[in-house]
């Protein structure tokens, strides 16, 4: 690693001191919690493997509560939390929070900064994004370089999914021009083109939400919800959007693929934060690494 590269984890006794008061993790799914391919029950390498799920029960008879924090959309979360024995997930990249996973869950859909008023009775924030065209505006200013991340795009409610390859800077100076203010945000890396004709970077994910409407806003207003502070979050993730989780919890882990990300390096160095710490390991086993530094910390 580079100079200013955060510390491992694990080995840092701030960061256990600070982990000791964690009561909740807000955790990213895709190139976090997941192997490629989606699973929980395999290695970073893709090989059949239990150890995320070995940590998830350790955490779970220990008390401690882990939340799914994704851009994926509310029903595909709800089914994934339900699996893994939680109770609770944020949805669409932090546009709907959920507690509970039965018929009496309780739903709380961000807007973010849109004043009250800006949506007419009955439609969503997605349907909104997509009356000023903001799909179609990005296509055509950077034709081969953005599509419907499909099959995903569908059933969403807040925020619209695309892949692609942007300068997510000038993506946003593109989308400021639409009626409605509306935020680019660059969700990590995908493994497939689809049909982009762009090779000069990685595919990205990517979601258009309602300006404001961030991982980070959904934390702040999750721990309200819950009656908790900062000092009892912690968060972790892979991708520039995750990076940025840092500012409401206290403390921020990215897994050892994140650093692959030109995004997560610019924000890095663009934002020093003191409360940012890696893993030695990939995807799940980062996450599994995590995990047992947090119990450690806990003893
Ligand atoms: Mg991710």
């Amino acid at each position: 690693m580079t100079n200013g590269a955060p510390r491992l984890v694990r080995d840092d006794p701030a960061a256990l001191e600070a982990l000791s008061q964690v009561r909740v993790l807000y955790t990213d799914l895709d190139g976090t919690l997941v192997a490629p391919g989606g699973s929980v029950l395999a290695d970073a390498g893709g090989a059949p493997s239990l150890i995320v799920a070995e940590q998830i029960v350790a955490l779970s008879r220990a008390g401690l509560e882990a939340v799914p924090i994704s851009g994926r959309g509310r029903v595909q979360l709800r089914e994934f939390t339900q699996l893994l024995g939680w109770n609770a997930y944020i949805a669409e990249a932090g546009g709907i929070l959920v507690h509970g996973t039965g018929l009496d869950a309780e739903i709380r859909v961000d807007h973010g900064e849109w004043p009250d008023g800006t949506l007419p009775a009955g439609e969503t924030p997605f349907a909104a994004i997509n009356r000023v065209r903001a799909a179609e505006t990005l296509m055509q200013a950077f034709p081969g370089r953005i599509e419907h991340y499909a099959p995903w795009q569908m059933d969403r409610e807040v925020s619209l999914l695309l892949r692609g390859c942007l300068d997510t800077a000038k993506g946003q100076a593109v989308l400021d021009a639409l009626p409605l203010p509306v935020d680019l945000v660059d969700n990590g890396m995908l493994r497939s083109y689809g049909t982009l004709t762009c090779r000069d970077m990685p595919p990205h994910a990517y979601h258009v939400v309602p300006h404001g409407v961030s991982k980070s806003r959904a934390i702040a207003l999750d721990l309200a919800w819950r009656g908790l502070t900062r000092a009892n979050a912690a968060a972790i993730g892979d991708s520039a959007t995750d990076l940025e989780m840092a500012d409401t919890v206290a403390v921020m882990a990215l897994v050892g693929n994140a650093f692959a990300s030109a995004g997560v390096l610019d924000g890095l160095e663009r934002t020093p934060r003191d409360n940012v710490w890696r893993t030695e390991g990939e995807r799940t086993g980062g996450w599994a690494e995590f995990a047992r530094a947090w119990l450690e910390a806990r003893r």
